[in-house]
């Protein structure tokens, strides 16, 4: 490894997405990895829902990249049978106020381009959800779910035919701008090496802000300094499952930290709730099973079968948020720091959710940033 022209930091489903896409271009291009291989933090601790675009304010790249994500990930699903289900979601009130929440939630979706978008009546929902409990609902045909694993394999074969190497346990330990390239150093299990890249992709997930650090770049002063938020998930008894066959959101609460505890499943019919959302200051992926009262008191309120003994400690991820506690939300970070005088060097920080939903259309994003640099 001497020269390159694009090397992408991380191996989770952003970093596989954009190998993926810029396979092929007849570029050299490297994936360093730190772990022993692809997806094993963020990319396969999550909801794998495919969302439909519609909490994020309208213009911004969340609501654009998550609406073209959508749509492209279900080609992508039925042109190479990755597996997933478009099951449709409700987002249910259960009170007056929250209704009108949901006429809001309608308008700001309708603005970002999802479509089927429809409010339901206490009927009408009780019609498709006979088992869920709430005054109205907002229903959304174009959410489902998708085999994230299956989705990384896809994109780590396509990368690797078209010419990219994946480097696995080789981390990125230092970039330095020399000239108009970077110097890159990455340490692997024998030794530490450096080489020159044109172009530096940052898809470090949880450690995004830090990547963007060693490049010279003063987090603080820049806003990327990233709080992580901790989501855990309660797995419900078998036989739970038959009693709901969508996924069922409660209305998030404004400056959401997350779209709420919320009833998703697996591609087997697995039921399972999540993810809570707890500003934590290290990484730590243990469930504490004391959270399962309040797991349980908030999705009872639409889900009056439930019963405390259904639930059990499951799994947790962890979300890179720019936004602090009671902060305002904050949109993704996508762009070349030319700046900052750091030209060629393209950050994504704050890639919280709807990450894996927009990954395709944050690859088609990354593609343009990077051939506007090569070509310049
Ligand atoms: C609880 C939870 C629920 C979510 N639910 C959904 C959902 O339902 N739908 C949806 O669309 N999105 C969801 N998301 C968001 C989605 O999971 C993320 O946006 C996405 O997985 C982020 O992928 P990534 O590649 O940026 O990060 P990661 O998967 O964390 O990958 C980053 C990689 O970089 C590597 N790395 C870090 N530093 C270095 C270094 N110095 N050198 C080399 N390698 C390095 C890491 O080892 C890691 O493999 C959820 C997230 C969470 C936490």
């Amino acid at each position: 490894m001497n020269r390159a022209d694009v090397t992408i930091i991380g191996a989770g489903v952003i970093g596989l997405a954009i190998a993926a896409q810029i396979a092929g271009k007849g570029w050299e291009a490297y994936v360093l990895e730190e772990k022993a291989t692809f997806g094993q933090e963020t990319s396969s601790r999550h909801s794998g829902v495919i969302h439909a675009g519609i909490y994020y304010p309208q213009n911004s790249l969340k609501a654009r990249l998550c609406v073209a994500g959508n749509r492209a990930l279900y080609k992508l699903c039925q042109k190479y049978g990755i597996g997933y289900r478009k099951l449709g979601k409700l987002i249910v009130a259960t009170t007056d106020k929250e209704t009108g929440e949901l006429e809001t939630l309608l308008d700001k979706g309708q603005r970002n381009g999802v479509e089927g978008l429809r409010m339901l009546s206490r009927r009408e929902m009780k019609e498709l959800e006979p088992n869920v409990e709430g005054v109205a609902a907002l229903f959304s045909p174009s959410t489902g779910i998708i085999d994230s694993h299956a989705l990384m394999q896809y994109f780590v074969a396509r990368a690797v035919e078209g010419g990219v190497q994946i480097a696995y346990k080789t981390k990125a330990v230092a970039i330095e701008k020399l000239g108009a390239e970077y110097r890159v150093s990455a340490r692997d299990e024998q030794e530490e090496f450096p080489f020159m890249t044109r172009v530096v992709v940052n898809c470090a997930g949880l450690y995004s802000d830090r990547v963007a650090e060693l490049a010279g770049i003063d987090i603080v002063k820049a806003g990327y300094k990233l709080h992580y938020v901790k989501g855990e998930y309660f797995s419900v008894a078998s036989g739970k499952n038959k009693l709901v066959k969508r996924l069922i959101y409660p209305v998030p609460l404004p400056k959401v930290t997350s779209v709420g505890i919320h009833v998703t499943f697996d591609l087997e019919g697995r039921m399972r709730l999540g993810p809570g959302a707890e500003y934590v200051d290290s990484i730590n992926y243990a469930v504490n099973s004391q959270h399962k009262q309040l797991f349980y008191d908030s999705a009872r309120k639409f889900l009056p079968f439930l019963e405390y003994d259904d639930l059990e400690p499951e799994m947790a991820g962890i979300r890179s948020k720019l936004q602090g506690p009671n902060e305002d939300t904050r949109d993704f970070v996508i762009r070349d720091e030319a700046d900052k005088g750091l030209p060629g060097l393209i950050n994504l920080v704050g890639i919280d959710s709807p990450g894996l939903t927009a990954a395709p259309a944050i690859a088609d994003y990354v593609l343009k940033l990077i051939q506007a640099h090569l070509t310049e």
